[in-house]
Protein backbone atom coordinates (compact mmCIF):
# COMPACT_ATOMS: atom_id res chain seq x y z
CA UNK A 1 0.00 0.00 0.00
CA UNK A 2 1.64 3.61 -1.05
CA UNK A 3 2.16 5.83 2.00
CA UNK A 4 0.06 8.63 1.77
CA UNK A 5 1.78 12.48 1.87
CA UNK A 6 0.76 14.47 4.37
CA UNK A 7 0.32 18.10 3.05
CA UNK A 8 -1.45 19.21 6.05
CA UNK A 9 1.42 18.54 8.44
CA UNK A 10 3.64 19.43 5.70
CA UNK A 11 2.63 22.59 5.64
CA UNK A 12 2.24 23.44 9.17
CA UNK A 13 6.32 22.33 9.46
CA UNK A 14 6.20 25.34 6.43
CA UNK A 15 4.43 27.63 8.18
CA UNK A 16 6.60 27.30 11.69
CA UNK A 17 9.49 27.90 8.94
CA UNK A 18 7.99 31.23 7.61
CA UNK A 19 6.77 32.10 11.17
CA UNK A 20 10.37 32.12 12.21
CA UNK A 21 11.36 34.22 9.49
CA UNK A 22 8.81 36.89 10.14
CA UNK A 23 9.56 36.92 13.88
CA UNK A 24 13.42 37.64 12.82
CA UNK A 25 12.26 40.64 10.63
CA UNK A 26 10.29 41.86 13.32
CA UNK A 27 12.61 41.68 15.42
CA UNK A 28 14.62 43.67 13.23
CA UNK A 29 12.67 46.72 13.70
CA UNK A 30 11.22 45.99 10.44
CA UNK A 31 7.34 45.98 9.72
CA UNK A 32 5.71 42.35 8.81
CA UNK A 33 4.92 41.77 5.39
CA UNK A 34 1.38 42.99 4.14
CA UNK A 35 -0.62 40.39 1.56
CA UNK A 36 -3.96 42.00 0.09
CA UNK A 37 -6.72 39.49 -1.48
CA UNK A 38 -8.85 40.51 -3.60
CA UNK A 39 -11.96 39.00 -4.06
CA UNK A 40 -14.65 39.88 -6.79
CA UNK A 41 -17.97 38.33 -6.23
CA UNK A 42 -19.13 35.95 -3.41
CA UNK A 43 -18.26 32.23 -5.17
CA UNK A 44 -18.40 29.88 -1.73
CA UNK A 45 -15.47 28.33 -2.98
CA UNK A 46 -13.27 31.08 -3.13
CA UNK A 47 -14.72 32.74 -0.03
CA UNK A 48 -13.33 29.28 1.08
CA UNK A 49 -9.90 29.25 0.41
CA UNK A 50 -9.77 33.47 0.88
CA UNK A 51 -10.35 32.21 4.73
CA UNK A 52 -7.76 29.49 4.71
CA UNK A 53 -5.15 32.25 3.31
CA UNK A 54 -6.17 35.09 6.09
CA UNK A 55 -6.01 31.94 8.75
CA UNK A 56 -2.29 30.84 7.62
CA UNK A 57 -1.47 34.88 7.19
CA UNK A 58 -2.31 35.26 11.10
CA UNK A 59 -0.49 32.01 11.99
CA UNK A 60 2.49 33.00 10.05
CA UNK A 61 2.39 36.96 11.40
CA UNK A 62 1.82 38.15 8.01
CA UNK A 63 -0.73 41.29 8.13
CA UNK A 64 -3.58 40.33 5.21
CA UNK A 65 -6.27 43.00 4.31
CA UNK A 66 -9.27 41.82 2.14
CA UNK A 67 -10.82 43.66 -0.52
CA UNK A 68 -14.73 42.12 -1.42
CA UNK A 69 -15.88 43.62 -4.86
CA UNK A 70 -18.94 43.47 -6.34
CA UNK A 71 -19.25 40.53 -8.74
CA UNK A 72 -20.51 43.41 -11.45
CA UNK A 73 -17.34 45.52 -10.84
CA UNK A 74 -15.67 46.95 -14.00
CA UNK A 75 -12.37 46.25 -15.46
CA UNK A 76 -11.72 49.92 -14.44
CA UNK A 77 -12.37 49.50 -11.48
CA UNK A 78 -10.59 46.63 -10.68
CA UNK A 79 -7.26 48.18 -12.23
CA UNK A 80 -7.78 51.46 -10.43
CA UNK A 81 -7.71 48.97 -7.26
CA UNK A 82 -4.42 46.94 -8.30
CA UNK A 83 -2.78 50.21 -8.93
CA UNK A 84 -3.58 51.77 -6.24
CA UNK A 85 -1.89 48.77 -4.11
CA UNK A 86 0.90 48.14 -6.63
CA UNK A 87 1.59 52.04 -5.80
CA UNK A 88 1.86 51.78 -1.74
CA UNK A 89 5.16 50.75 -0.43
CA UNK A 90 3.30 49.34 2.55
CA UNK A 91 1.83 46.48 0.82
CA UNK A 92 4.14 43.51 -0.39
CA UNK A 93 2.02 41.03 -1.93
CA UNK A 94 -1.28 41.23 -3.80
CA UNK A 95 -3.58 38.35 -5.00
CA UNK A 96 -6.75 38.45 -7.03
CA UNK A 97 -8.73 35.24 -6.32
CA UNK A 98 -10.03 33.35 -9.88
CA UNK A 99 -12.61 32.66 -11.38
CA UNK A 100 -13.05 35.95 -12.30
CA UNK A 101 -16.35 36.87 -13.35
CA UNK A 102 -16.21 37.30 -17.03
CA UNK A 103 -16.45 41.04 -17.75
CA UNK A 104 -12.67 40.54 -16.26
CA UNK A 105 -10.51 39.07 -18.34
CA UNK A 106 -8.21 36.57 -16.45
CA UNK A 107 -4.85 37.42 -18.35
CA UNK A 108 -5.29 41.16 -17.97
CA UNK A 109 -5.96 41.13 -14.79
CA UNK A 110 -2.88 38.62 -13.65
CA UNK A 111 -0.86 41.35 -15.50
CA UNK A 112 -1.78 44.25 -13.72
CA UNK A 113 -0.37 43.27 -10.05
CA UNK A 114 3.50 44.50 -10.19
CA UNK A 115 5.44 41.55 -10.71
CA UNK A 116 7.12 42.28 -7.47
CA UNK A 117 4.02 41.81 -5.64
CA UNK A 118 2.46 38.84 -7.99
CA UNK A 119 2.66 36.42 -4.76
CA UNK A 120 0.68 33.98 -7.25
CA UNK A 121 3.38 33.68 -9.70
CA UNK A 122 1.02 34.61 -12.35
CA UNK A 123 2.36 37.53 -14.01
CA UNK A 124 3.82 36.81 -17.63
CA UNK A 125 7.14 38.13 -16.66
CA UNK A 126 7.14 35.88 -13.36
CA UNK A 127 6.36 33.02 -15.52
CA UNK A 128 8.78 33.69 -18.20
CA UNK A 129 11.21 34.09 -15.46
CA UNK A 130 9.91 30.58 -14.14
CA UNK A 131 10.33 29.24 -17.90
CA UNK A 132 13.68 30.38 -18.04
CA UNK A 133 15.28 28.80 -15.07
CA UNK A 134 15.71 31.99 -13.87
CA UNK A 135 14.92 32.91 -9.84
CA UNK A 136 11.36 34.68 -9.69
CA UNK A 137 7.62 34.34 -7.66
CA UNK A 138 6.49 31.37 -8.88
CA UNK A 139 3.19 29.99 -9.16
CA UNK A 140 2.07 28.60 -5.82
CA UNK A 141 0.85 24.88 -6.79
CA UNK A 142 3.77 23.90 -8.50
CA UNK A 143 5.94 24.84 -5.50
CA UNK A 144 4.13 23.43 -3.41
CA UNK A 145 4.25 19.75 -6.13
CA UNK A 146 7.89 20.79 -5.48
CA UNK A 147 8.10 20.45 -1.78
CA UNK A 148 5.96 17.54 -1.31
CA UNK A 149 8.36 15.79 -3.45
CA UNK A 150 11.49 16.74 -1.82
CA UNK A 151 10.64 16.87 1.72
CA UNK A 152 9.55 12.92 0.92
CA UNK A 153 12.89 12.26 -0.80
CA UNK A 154 11.02 11.36 -3.81
CA UNK A 155 13.20 10.84 -6.72
CA UNK A 156 12.89 12.68 -10.00
CA UNK A 157 16.09 13.04 -11.77
CA UNK A 158 15.85 11.17 -15.46
CA UNK A 159 12.46 9.71 -14.32
CA UNK A 160 9.09 9.88 -16.69
CA UNK A 161 6.83 12.36 -15.26
CA UNK A 162 2.68 12.38 -16.53
CA UNK A 163 0.70 15.69 -16.13
CA UNK A 164 -2.72 15.64 -16.77
CA UNK A 165 -3.96 19.54 -17.03
CA UNK A 166 -2.35 21.91 -18.78
CA UNK A 167 -4.22 25.36 -17.72
CA UNK A 168 -1.43 28.66 -17.49
CA UNK A 169 -1.83 29.02 -13.76
CA UNK A 170 -1.56 25.34 -12.23
CA UNK A 171 -0.99 22.16 -14.96
CA UNK A 172 1.69 24.29 -17.36
CA UNK A 173 3.71 25.50 -14.33
CA UNK A 174 3.81 21.96 -12.91
CA UNK A 175 5.15 20.77 -16.14
CA UNK A 176 7.62 23.72 -16.18
CA UNK A 177 9.17 22.67 -12.53
CA UNK A 178 9.09 18.70 -13.41
CA UNK A 179 11.05 19.25 -16.55
CA UNK A 180 13.09 22.21 -15.53
CA UNK A 181 17.00 21.66 -14.82
CA UNK A 182 17.95 20.82 -11.24
CA UNK A 183 21.46 22.75 -11.39
CA UNK A 184 19.88 26.09 -12.31
CA UNK A 185 17.13 26.52 -10.53
CA UNK A 186 13.80 25.16 -8.71
CA UNK A 187 13.67 22.16 -11.77
CA UNK A 188 13.02 18.19 -11.06
CA UNK A 189 14.98 16.83 -14.45
CA UNK A 190 11.98 14.77 -15.03
CA UNK A 191 10.83 13.53 -19.07
CA UNK A 192 7.91 15.08 -18.43
CA UNK A 193 4.55 14.58 -20.98
CA UNK A 194 1.85 17.04 -20.64
CA UNK A 195 -1.34 15.55 -21.35
CA UNK A 196 -4.92 17.41 -21.80
CA UNK A 197 -8.67 17.32 -22.77
CA UNK A 198 -7.85 16.23 -26.26
CA UNK A 199 -5.33 13.29 -25.22
CA UNK A 200 -7.07 10.26 -25.93
CA UNK A 201 -7.76 8.16 -23.40
CA UNK A 202 -5.83 5.13 -24.68
CA UNK A 203 -2.75 7.55 -24.87
CA UNK A 204 -3.38 8.89 -21.49
CA UNK A 205 -3.18 5.15 -19.99
CA UNK A 206 -0.18 4.39 -22.16
CA UNK A 207 1.89 7.11 -20.78
CA UNK A 208 0.78 6.60 -17.20
CA UNK A 209 1.62 2.61 -17.87
CA UNK A 210 5.50 4.13 -18.09
CA UNK A 211 5.44 7.04 -15.41
CA UNK A 212 7.38 7.87 -12.07
CA UNK A 213 6.09 10.36 -11.04
CA UNK A 214 1.96 11.64 -12.35
CA UNK A 215 0.29 15.12 -11.11
CA UNK A 216 -2.75 15.55 -12.05
CA UNK A 217 -4.87 18.81 -12.30
CA UNK A 218 -7.49 17.65 -14.65
CA UNK A 219 -10.46 18.46 -12.67
CA UNK A 220 -11.72 15.28 -13.61
CA UNK A 221 -12.95 12.85 -11.01
CA UNK A 222 -11.84 9.26 -11.18
CA UNK A 223 -9.85 9.98 -14.70
CA UNK A 224 -6.72 7.81 -12.87
CA UNK A 225 -7.51 4.23 -11.63
CA UNK A 226 -4.90 1.83 -9.77
CA UNK A 227 -4.74 -0.60 -13.07
CA UNK A 228 -3.38 2.96 -15.40
CA UNK A 229 -0.75 2.99 -13.16
CA UNK A 230 2.93 1.90 -12.98
CA UNK A 231 3.24 0.02 -9.76
CA UNK A 232 5.26 1.76 -6.90
CA UNK A 233 5.17 5.48 -8.77
CA UNK A 234 4.27 8.58 -7.07
CA UNK A 235 0.55 10.26 -7.67
CA UNK A 236 0.03 13.93 -6.64
CA UNK A 237 -3.53 15.12 -7.08
CA UNK A 238 -3.99 18.46 -7.18
CA UNK A 239 -7.51 18.65 -8.44
CA UNK A 240 -10.29 19.46 -5.88
CA UNK A 241 -13.75 18.56 -7.26
CA UNK A 242 -16.70 18.73 -5.76
CA UNK A 243 -19.16 16.24 -5.30
CA UNK A 244 -22.70 16.41 -4.11
CA UNK A 245 -24.48 13.74 -2.43
CA UNK A 246 -27.91 13.38 -4.54
CA UNK A 247 -29.49 12.29 -1.07
CA UNK A 248 -27.96 14.41 1.51
CA UNK A 249 -27.16 17.45 -0.33
CA UNK A 250 -23.30 17.23 0.83
CA UNK A 251 -20.57 18.25 -0.69
CA UNK A 252 -17.44 16.01 -0.59
CA UNK A 253 -14.22 16.85 -2.39
CA UNK A 254 -12.08 14.51 -4.07
CA UNK A 255 -9.49 14.86 -6.77
CA UNK A 256 -8.77 13.30 -10.21
CA UNK A 257 -7.78 9.93 -8.86
CA UNK A 258 -9.62 7.31 -7.52
CA UNK A 259 -8.25 6.93 -4.32
CA UNK A 260 -8.94 3.60 -3.13
CA UNK A 261 -7.49 1.67 -6.21
CA UNK A 262 -4.62 4.04 -6.79
CA UNK A 263 -3.48 3.03 -3.15
CA UNK A 264 -3.07 -0.11 -3.96
CA UNK A 265 -0.62 0.12 -6.53
CA UNK A 266 1.18 3.57 -5.92
CA UNK A 267 4.44 3.83 -3.96
CA UNK A 268 2.89 7.28 -2.79
CA UNK A 269 -0.08 8.98 -2.82
CA UNK A 270 -1.32 12.78 -1.93
CA UNK A 271 -4.47 12.76 -0.81
CA UNK A 272 -7.60 15.01 -1.49
CA UNK A 273 -8.55 17.30 0.49
CA UNK A 274 -5.12 17.34 2.68
CA UNK A 275 -2.85 16.81 0.25
CA UNK A 276 -1.34 19.59 -2.28
CA UNK A 277 -3.97 22.20 -0.95
CA UNK A 278 -2.70 23.38 2.20
CA UNK A 279 0.61 23.28 0.83
CA UNK A 280 0.04 25.69 -2.14
CA UNK A 281 -1.26 28.53 0.96
CA UNK A 282 2.05 27.64 2.93
CA UNK A 283 3.86 28.48 -0.62
CA UNK A 284 1.79 31.43 -0.94
CA UNK A 285 2.87 32.61 2.48
CA UNK A 286 6.68 32.10 1.48
CA UNK A 287 5.90 33.73 -1.62
CA UNK A 288 4.94 36.60 0.44
CA UNK A 289 7.80 36.76 2.50
CA UNK A 290 10.40 36.62 -0.44
CA UNK A 291 8.36 39.39 -2.01
CA UNK A 292 9.03 41.17 0.57
CA UNK A 293 12.51 40.53 1.16
CA UNK A 294 13.28 41.20 -2.68
CA UNK A 295 11.13 44.88 -2.14
CA UNK A 296 13.35 45.83 0.93
CA UNK A 297 16.51 45.40 -0.82
CA UNK A 298 15.69 47.42 -3.51
CA UNK A 299 14.56 50.11 -1.18
P1 LIG B 1 -8.74 24.28 -15.83
O1 LIG B 1 -10.15 23.85 -16.05
O2 LIG B 1 -8.30 25.64 -16.24
O3 LIG B 1 -7.78 23.24 -16.56
C1 LIG B 1 -8.04 21.86 -16.60
C2 LIG B 1 -7.02 21.21 -17.50
O4 LIG B 1 -7.26 19.81 -17.52
C3 LIG B 1 -7.10 21.68 -18.96
O5 LIG B 1 -5.79 21.98 -19.42
C4 LIG B 1 -7.67 20.49 -19.71
O6 LIG B 1 -7.16 20.38 -21.04
C5 LIG B 1 -7.23 19.31 -18.84
N1 LIG B 1 -8.12 18.16 -18.95
C6 LIG B 1 -9.48 18.13 -18.99
N2 LIG B 1 -9.92 16.88 -19.16
C7 LIG B 1 -8.83 16.09 -19.22
C8 LIG B 1 -8.64 14.69 -19.39
N3 LIG B 1 -9.69 13.88 -19.54
N4 LIG B 1 -7.38 14.22 -19.40
C9 LIG B 1 -6.31 15.04 -19.26
N5 LIG B 1 -6.43 16.37 -19.09
C10 LIG B 1 -7.67 16.90 -19.08
O7 LIG B 1 -8.48 24.05 -14.27
P2 LIG B 1 -7.23 24.55 -13.36
O8 LIG B 1 -7.46 25.93 -12.89
O9 LIG B 1 -5.96 24.21 -14.04
O10 LIG B 1 -7.41 23.59 -12.12
C11 LIG B 1 -7.25 22.18 -12.27
C12 LIG B 1 -7.66 21.47 -11.01
O11 LIG B 1 -6.77 21.83 -9.97
C13 LIG B 1 -9.06 21.83 -10.51
O12 LIG B 1 -9.66 20.67 -9.97
C14 LIG B 1 -8.80 22.85 -9.42
O13 LIG B 1 -9.81 22.86 -8.43
C15 LIG B 1 -7.49 22.35 -8.85
N6 LIG B 1 -6.66 23.36 -8.19
C16 LIG B 1 -6.06 22.99 -7.04
C17 LIG B 1 -5.23 23.86 -6.37
C18 LIG B 1 -4.57 23.40 -5.11
O14 LIG B 1 -3.94 24.18 -4.44
N7 LIG B 1 -4.65 22.14 -4.76
C19 LIG B 1 -4.99 25.13 -6.89
C20 LIG B 1 -5.59 25.49 -8.09
C21 LIG B 1 -6.41 24.59 -8.74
Amino acid sequence: KAVVLDGKKLAKQLQAECAREVASMTSDGKTAPHLVLVQVGQDPASTIYLRNKTRAANEVGVNSTTHRLAENVTLTELLHLLQSLNDDPAVNGVLVQLPLPPQLEEKVVCNAVHPSKDVDGFHATNIGRFCMDVPCLAPCTALAVGELLRRYDIATFGLNAVVCGRSKNVGLPIALLLHGDGQRQHGLDCTTTICHRYTPPAVLRQHLSNADIVVTAAGVPNLIRGEHLKPGCCVVDVAVNRIKNKDTGRVKLVGDCHFESCVEVAGHISPVPGGVGPLTVAMLMRNTILATKQQRQLT
